[in-house]
């Protein structure tokens, strides 16, 4: 049935392949793939699909439900026309070059278009080993394999560019993993994730051959990316490649701006994980600010410095187009046209940041100085005891702005996106009060009709977001085999803006328990 599927594999017909055809750890040079096999599983089953993500496939839902189905989305079955590979890339972890890193656990099957002629790459993650597993073992584990699907869906519905997933397979098999390195590995059960997106090039796929300087290569690189990812952008040359890395700095600005919108922590910024189409893409030990902290960070493998916490993200995000940049040089010769760009990613990302500040606020346009004295003291009355975020913004939209409205009426916003009501004292109720009456006050003077402002917020302030403690339920329940909570799970965030009445406990605050579960607030990059 998935006969239907039309490929054409414009990235290995066009760019060099490395030459050594079988499937051992190495060095890859002169090359930006390799080609390789999926392993073979025992028993794949399917745990979920993405109706949309198959509809734009052209896979009609009785084939998502086929034995074939399973079979080829974990990797048992090759389709005809599917020419499976590995990327070759780079990447700076942490701030520190770490040289070859590559497609160590993905293999991208092959580039699909679609019937409204739309390119698509379809890639397994966690499909077995690759010349770029390095000493690892080339799987995923169901946790995180639901993690990455039903995330990579959710922001897709909140307006956040990501990567795509069209389902999410159970092996059958176990697979060996130690979650927080304290030589404590146990079983666990295997799973692989079917990523979908126009192309999955990454900071790192041009890094790595400057890092070679294999500058011929990465001219060749540019040149493909520009054909297929950026039609329009203009013949090869150093004009086309400035307006690239500028046109990357603006996608990445708007990428991140959503992010902070949204309260998503990525945990894992590392510029292997940055895409050049400026999508969310390499879903790990994310997470969702619940009470507003822009220190957080769920990744424990960042636990000391917190380089990847939430409040940091702009600016991570820019120290990383920097690597792409220099990684640029050899073409360019030029580092001023460069920099400017560098310096119109932060432009680009302050008027986005305040515009969206502005519209979670409910106002039209962002007004400075007073909208922005407004934001700055929230963001730190957020801060005197947890709170919310998504409740709280939520909740305001509902406040009653009119110079009447009691204090109780008034702090209910935030009352109920307290954790700990108790804790805050009179000085913090001030501060709260004082807040609300002078954004009341700003809402009034700008002539904000109450349905309007309410509209706007409720359109840019999700209701429901994939919290922490959700996926971990989603995948206690999977371990069990029993799926029906990722897939309730899936249906619910397709609607995140929406009241959906009868789904509210998944728009309750964080419960006392999952404060310090691992899965929850803390994750690792085992996965
Ligand atoms: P990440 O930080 O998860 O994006 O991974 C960094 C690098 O490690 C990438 O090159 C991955 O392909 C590779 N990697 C992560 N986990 C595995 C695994 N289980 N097997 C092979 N390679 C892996
Ligand atoms: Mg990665």
């Amino acid at each position: 049935m998935l006969d239907t599927l039309h490929f054409d594999n414009r990235f290995t017909r066009e760019l060099p392949a490395d030459p050594q055809a079988a499937n051992f750890r190495r060095q890859v040079l002169g090359a930006c793939y390799s080609r390789v096999a999926p392993t073979p599983v025992a028993a794949p089953r399917l745990i979920a699909c993405a109706r949309e993500v198959a509809e734009l496939l052209d896979i009609t839902p009785a084939t998502c439900a086929s034995a074939e189905f399973a079979q080829v989305f974990s990797g048992n079955k090759l389709l005809h026309g599917m020419d499976p590979f590995a990327m070759c890339y780079g990447g700076h972890q942490f701030g520190h070059w770490a040289r070859q890193l590559g497609d160590g656990r993905a293999i991208i099957l092959g580039e699909t278009v679609n019937r409204a002629g739309q390119r698509l790459a379809l890639q397994l993650k966690g499909a077995g080993p690759t010349p770029y597993s390095r000493s690892a073992d080339g799987l995923a584990v169901l946790r995180s394999s639901i993690r990455e699907f039903l995330c990579s869906e959710a922001m897709h519905h909140l307006g956040v560019p990501t990567t795509r997933a069209l389902c999410v397979v159970a092996t059958g098999e176990s697979v060996m993993r130690d979650m927080f390195y304290d030589g404590n590995p146990r079983p666990e059960p295997g799973a692989i994730v079917c990523r979908v997106a126009p192309s999955f090039t990454r900071f790192g796929n041009f890094e790595i051959l400057a890092s070679r300087n294999d500058i011929d290569l990465l001219r060749k690189l540019l040149d493909y990316t520009l054909a297929t990812d950026f039609p329009g952008m203009g013949a090869p040359g150093r004009e086309t490649y400035i307006r690239w890395f500028r046109e990357v700095c603006t996608r990445t600005a708007v990428m991140i701006a959503h992010w902070m919108r949204v309260g998503f922590v990525h945990g894992v910024m590392n510029t292997d994980n940055m895409s050049v189409l400026g999508l969310t893409i390499d879903y790990g030990p994310y997470g969702w600010l619940e009470n507003y902290d822009p220190g957080w960070t769920p990744n424990t493998t960042d636990a000391e410095h917190h380089r990847y916490r939430f409040g940091a993200q702009p600016q991570v995000a820019m120290w990383n187009l920097a690597q792409l940049g220099n990684a640029l040089m050899p073409l360019v010769e030029d580092a001023v046209p460069l920099e400017e760009a560098l310096s119109e990613y932060s432009k680009s990302f302050d008027a986005q940041w305040q515009q969206m500040m502005g519209e979670k606020l409910g106002f039209r346009t962002f007004r400075a100085p007073s909208h922005a004295e407004l934001i700055s003291e929230l963001l730190d009355v957020l801060q005197q005891v947890e709170t919310d975020m998504p409740i709280f913004f939520r909740q305001l939209a509902l406040l009653d702005t009119s110079s009447a409205a009691a204090d109780e009426a008034l702090l209910a916003p935030f009352a109920a996106a307290y954790y700990r009501p108790e804790t805050l004292n009179d000085t913090q109720r001030q501060r709260t009060l004082q807040w609300v009456r002078r954004y009341a006050g700003q809402v009034r003077a700008e002539g904000v009709l109450e349905h309007e402002r309410r509209v706007r917020m409720h359109s840019v302030n999700p209701k429901y977001v994939l919290r922490n403690y959700l996926a971990q339920l989603a995948i206690d329940r999977a371990e069990q085999n029993d799926y029906g909570l990722v897939n309730e799970l899936l249906e619910v965030l397709r609607r995140p803006y929406d009241e959906q009445p009868d789904k509210e406990t998944f728009a309750a605050k964080r419960p006392d328990w999952a404060r310090q579960r691992p899965g929850c607030s803390m994750l690792s990059c085992s996965s």
